[in-house]
Order: C-alpha cells, then structure tokens, then sequence
C-alpha cells in the first residue's frame, strides 16, 4: 500500500494525525487496507517518523509499541540542539515510554523502522517479560536474540519490571499537598508515583501545561544499566510533539520528584531550558 493510499484510509476514517490507535481504529485500519498487523503497522510508520525531532542527526527513526491491551503506540526519536548527544530520546523508547503513560503492563510487539540500537535492546530488556518480538521492515526477532546474555533487573534483585511496579505514595504522606486546583501538579505528582525507579527510589513525574489548557505528562523509567533510563521531561516532550505541539505552546512546567541521592531537576530544567523560556516548579516529596 502506498503513503498516499494509506493517508486517505486514514482522512476517510478520520484517523488522520493521532499518535494513538485504539483496538477499534486498529480493526477498521485492519479491514480498510486488507493489510496484516505487522504490515499495517510498517505502513504506520511513516506516521511516526515524521514525528521525529532530528535537529542534530536529520536521521529520522519511528516506532510502535503494540501494548497488551491492544491499543498501539506511536514513538519516535527526539534530539535538542546544545545538549550533548546523550540527552536525545530514542523512538523506540517513546513508543514505550508512551504506552507507559497508558497504564500497558505488557509490550506484545515492538515495530521500527531501523534496527534497533544496543542502547534500546537494554532499555526494552527492562519489560522484563518472557518474551518481546520486534518487527523491522524486512525481517523479525525476539529480544533475546538481539541480547544474549543480557544483563538486566534480575541481577540487581528485581522482580518487576517497567511497566508493572507497584504505585508509589509521593504527597500522601506528610502535608506537602500540591494545591487541589492546581491539575498540572497532580498531574506531575501522579506520574511521579506511576514511575519507576527501582534503583535510586527518584520516583520523578513531569506536567507541561500548554496554552489550550492540555497537559502533556511524563515519568521516570529507570533501567538496571542506568544510563539508558528515560527522564521524565524526555518523555513529557516526547509527549508534546507526537501529539503535535510545539514548545512555544508551553506555559507552565513542573516536576514531583521523590527525594533521593539521585535528582532529576537540573537536567530536567535544562533540557525544557533549550526549548521554552518557562521556569519549570519544583515539589520534592
Ligand atoms: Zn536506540
């Protein structure tokens, strides 16, 4: 099926700039294009990769995360000019990181448009599940294939995995409550207690508040290796341009995070810092 065949499916069914497929949309998609999944989703993905935050590389990649309840999860690969290159967010990450906010507790099948790198393979092994297939253009595998004799959650003691730890408690405990009327905070503190941070106990959530009154949202995902773990503003602006925002929309930011050796905020505030002029609001509970 052709880019431009599979854009008046989705202009007919009024399907046309959604970053998030239901299992209903997937089933009319499915019986519009006479396509298989895994050949829809590769069609999709062109959808994903335009999504993309390439300023640096100009290398496009997109992703979609097919979650346990069916719903599928567009991601793609996010850089920010002035940063180092270690501050960039891989599709492949967005995708999940996405389903995450989602409340998925299983990732069926991963689909992207280039291999994926050593970097993702570690942070995918973080699911900690049985199994995960991961569907490229012309080819297939599971995880484990692409990372034998991995080193994950398991060897630092942990049973759970990403996207199924227990919820946190971050503002139930002492008086610190963010004001009610204030959406955005909750917002923040709620991801805060959704995310995962087995390792340094930094439970961390994000809310940006855009202008239209929309709140774009992210957590904390920790990983065993560390240095793949997805910041909570990586993914908030992740968030903000799949959904199709722009920073210039931002017009307040804010993090909960749980107090730890560890702390999110500075490279938080300097990753909004290189986007937006607001001043991201702090609370650590
Ligand atoms: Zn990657």
């Amino acid at each position: 099926m052709t880019n431009d065949a599979l854009k008046q499916t989705l202009q007919l069914h009024r399907l046309e700039g959604l970053c998030r497929f239901s299992p209903e949309q997937i089933a009319i998609l499915l019986h519009a294009t006479r396509l298989g999944e895994d050949a829809l989703a590769l069609a999709l993905l062109p959808l994903a990769r335009q999504k993309a935050q390439v300023p640096v590389s100009g290398f496009r990649v997109g992703a979609i995360a097919i979650g346990g309840s069916g719903h599928w999860y567009l991601g793609a690969n996010m850089e920010t000019g002035g940063l180092p290159l270690n501050s960039a967010l891989h599709a492949e990450q967005a995708a999940i990181g996405h389903a995450a906010l989602f409340d998925e507790h299983h990732i069926e099948k991963i689909i992207v448009s280039a291999s994926p790198c050593g970097h993702c393979r570690q942070f995918m092994h973080e699911l900690n599940q049985d199994s995960l297939m991961l569907v490229l253009p012309d080819d297939h595998f599971m995880l484990d294939e692409l990372l034998p004799h991995a080193f994950g959650p398991a060897d630092l003691g942990q049973s759970c995995g990403m996207l199924n730890s227990p919820i946190g408690s971050l503002g139930q405990q002492n008086d610190q409550q963010p004001t009610a009327q204030d959406l955005a905070c909750l917002a923040a503190q709620a991801e805060a207690n959704a995310s995962y941070a087995p390792y340094s106990h930094n439970r961390a959530g994000v809310a940006l508040l855009l202008d239209n009154g929309h709140i774009c949202r992210g957590r904390y995902l920790e990983n065993a290796a560390f240095n793949p773990s997805l910041g909570p503003m990586q993914l908030a602006l992740s968030q903000l341009f799949l959904q199709g925002y722009g920073a210039d929309q931002i017009r307040r930011a804010f993090i909960v995070e749980a107090s730890a050796d560890v702390q999110q905020y500075d490279a938080a505030a300097r990753l909004l810092g290189q986007l937006s002029a607001v001043t991201l609001d702090r609370l650590v509970l």
